[in-house]
């Protein structure tokens, strides 16, 4: 185990500005606060956080994440908090612990490999500063090196699965090459044991037959480029990492003899010229391998990997592998990210385009506020992605802002359709509730459950838009079909006919429909009246019009009768109907329907003031009454209530409604005065029968004055 002061004096030797006193102080805090707690392997527990430490500094990473590694396990293991933490080590420490900490917690639940992608998202996007995620790795590193202590199989090889599949990746996307071999190296080790030992044998075979051929080679490459002209070119050999042979061979369906190139030279050089220069030397000794050849420098990767690659029949007739490069692409191929700290203290190397990533990095650390610099290295590639579980574990990536509604949608169709309330982190929250990152939601369905328009207010994937609006387009036609055709019916019947389609197949070209069922929509949108249908149809004697009109007096007279009453069973309100705003009317009011274009109809009841309106336009009324399955849903009764001015008042008034079982939905303070305040109360029912009881309750309080139902 490293020792205090060779800690401190490795940080001191790449950062002479490091703060001693808090990396002192992090040991001394992890060391007591993991006390007499032991390993697997029987080393003292505090050894772990220490060796973490100890590789973030061989990253030559800055001293917040050299003590975060010393901390990293105290808040998830031991009985220190992380407001302890803050206190002793600052908000940036503890921020950085916090990072660490959340992102152990989370667990791949699934071992399905379609998985890993997300899952890697889901720990990009937790680290909200890259150094949560470098120290994350370093902790996966030690506990890689360690795995052989952990006694149960199935636990060392879900965490050598995890490391394949999830840091492994990781590490090589933020550009952290050594990093990347050094785990999936022992990941083989423990998932494919035999695999390894057989390559890696085969490896010392041919090492042995050879004798130093990579040594050769080298010498020989060094000699070419110094003839060419670069005697400064260092050049470096090696065998590939044995998990690396091992996946060409998968891959490629080959046997191990057949496997050419499992050697790797590389060329360090001093400028960008010096490469291609060098690739000239490499190109005009050696026969070129065809399709090998990639220019990482004027393209480099996404994860700004800057490189030439190329491959040759080497001098001793071998397929070998060459990268060429700068030592400065060089250090930040194998340091990644880690590297800009480096790059911080040596400013001067940090010239020419080929830095501009780590310059942009540099300059916000060196201009801005540590707040702004975590705003900036955030990964901001995942930052607008939300990812959730199932209950089974499997991760759905959405868009940041989505709701369960979304994840609904995200898992199947049918769930969003069915979808009535969803358990978050197993607590039942609304639908409308905003997911944040590893939230598990568990969506509750019921088979009679229909997508519902107040839904499209706040999703946010297009898949649940679509299926919501297809769906209420769907019984938004099926509403206003059934709405048309009654009016159709009824409109026969004001001009005393006897209903029949056949008139209307005629004049459907001419009333611009293609079927009877879009002209039936039409009339129920209110695009077209029943009376131009029929007048169409059937048309008019030019002076006999006016006589075959039902004036409206007539038309409402009659309208006490149920036999022409258009039924409003099973129509959604806010669609094709809408209970007026002015009247509310409720189950047990008489009420009638009048037609708005656009817009279908509107129900009032039939003393509404506001129908005096429409009294020039009676095609635009219709016969409506409430079906049984209306009496059963919840309406909104609106009253106006005079209450006297004194303490106490206004609450006798919710105790009276509420007791009589109507539950207040809006209160309007619509007039106050020294004496008297008068009230809007909306109040949703079931019926007028529950509205009048709640009225006859109120007039009985003495409190209140007085109580009058809402008329237009
Ligand atoms: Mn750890």
């Amino acid at each position: 185990m490293m020792r205090q002061p060779d800690l401190v004096e490795l940080v001191k030797s790449y950062d002479p500005a490091a703060d001693e006193a808090v990396l002192n102080r992090a040991y001394v805090y992890s060391m007591k606060a993991h006390g007499a707690q032991l390993r697997e392997s029987g080393d003292p527990y505090f050894s772990h956080p220490v060796e973490v430490a100890g590789l973030l500094a061989q990253m030559k990473l800055d001293t917040a994440s050299v003590a975060t590694g010393l901390l990293h396990d105290t808040v998830e293991d031991t009985v220190a908090t992380l407001d302890d933490i803050e206190i002793r080590f600052g908000p940036e420490i503890a921020r950085l612990v916090d990072g660490v900490t959340k992102l152990s917690r989370l667990e791949l639940q699934s071992d399905q490999s379609k998985q890993a992608e997300n899952f890697r998202k889901l720990v990009l996007a937790m680290s909200e500063d890259i150094r949560v995620l470098l120290v994350k790795l370093a902790d996966r590193l030690h506990n890689m090196q360690t795995l052989r202590f952990v006694k149960n199989e199935e636990k060392r090889r879900r965490i050598a699965r995890e490391t394949m599949d999830i840091y492994a990746p990781l590490a090589e996307r933020i550009g952290m090459h050594r990093m990347k071999d050094q785990l999936e190296d022992l990941a083989f080790a423990e998932l494919y044991p035999d695999a390894r030992s057989s390559v890696t044998a085969r490896l010392g075979f041919l090492r042995a037959k050879g004798g130093d051929i990579v040594a050769r080679i080298t010498g020989e490459l060094t000699r070419k480029l110094a003839e060419g002209g670069l005697p400064d070119a260092a050049v470096s050999g090696r065998e590939k990492s044995a998990y690396s042979i091992w996946r060409k061979m998968q891959r490629k369906d080959v046997p191990f003899e057949q496997l050419a190139d499992i050697m790797a030279f590389r060329v360090l050089v001093d400028d960008v010229g010096q490469c291609y220069h060098a690739l000239g030397v490499i190109h005009s000794a050696y026969h070129v391998v065809p399709g090998r050849f990639k220019d990482y420098i004027s393209t480099p990767k996404p994860n700004n990997y800057r490189s030439l690659h190329t491959g040759v029949l080497g001098p001793e007739r071998q397929r070998i592998e060459m990268q060429i490069r700068t030592r400065d692409m060089h250090e930040i191929a194998e340091l990644g990210v880690a590297a800009h700290w480096l790059y911080k203290q040596e400013s001067g190397r940090t010239d020419g385009p080929q830095y501009r990533w780590l310059r942009e990095l540099v300059d916000i650390l060196e201009h801005s506020s540590a707040e702004e610099f975590l705003e900036h290295t955030k990964l901001e590639m995942f930052q607008d992605q939300v990812f959730a579980f199932t209950p089974k574990g499997e991760l759905i990536a959405l868009p940041r802002g989505a709701t369960p509604v979304d994840f609904a949608y995200a898992v199947h169709s049918q769930i969003g359709d069915t979808c009535v309330g969803a358990k978050i982190n197993g607590r039942l929250l609304p639908l409308r509730t905003e997911l944040v990152n590893g939230d598990q939601v568990e969506i509750v369905t019921s088979k009679n459950q229909t997508p519902s328009p107040t839904w499209e207010r706040f999703v946010v994937t297009g898949k649940a838009r679509a299926r919501i609006r297809r769906y209420i387009r769907t019984q938004q036609r099926a509403q206003y079909l059934d709405l048309g055709k009654a009016i159709v019916q009824k409109a026969f019947r004001q001009e005393g006919r006897d209903f029949s389609e056949r008139p209307l197949q005629a004049v459907l070209t001419r009333l611009n429909c293609a079927t009877t069922e879009d002209l039936y929509v039409a009339v129920g949108e209110g695009n077209l009246t029943g009376r131009e249908v029929v007048n169409t149809a059937f048309p008019p004697e030019p002076d006999s019009d006016k006589d075959k009109v039902v004036p409206l007096s007539r038309a409402r007279r009659r309208s006490g009768g149920k036999e022409n009453a258009v039924s409003i069973r099973g129509l959604i309100p806010g669609m094709a109907l809408h209970f007026a705003g002015c009247c509310h009317p409720l189950p047990g009011d008489r009420i009638v329907g009048i037609v708005t274009t656009g817009k279908g109809v509107t129900i009032h009841t039939i003393d509404c003031d506001t129908l005096e309106t429409f009294n020039d336009e009676p095609e635009r009324w219709i016969d409506v009454a409430w079906s049984s399955d209306e009496a059963e849903a919840i309406h909104v009764g609106r009253i106006n209530v005079t209450i006297a001015n004194e303490p106490g008042n206004l609450g006798s008034l919710t105790t009276t409604i509420g007791k009589q079982g109507g539950n207040i939905s809006n209160l309007k303070i619509t007039n106050r005065s020294q004496d008297f305040f008068e009230i809007m109360v909306d109040i949703e029912v079931g019926d007028l029968k529950q509205l009048s009881t709640i009225i006859a309750a109120l007039r009985a309080t003495p409190v209140i004055n007085s109580v009058e139902r809402a008329r237009g």
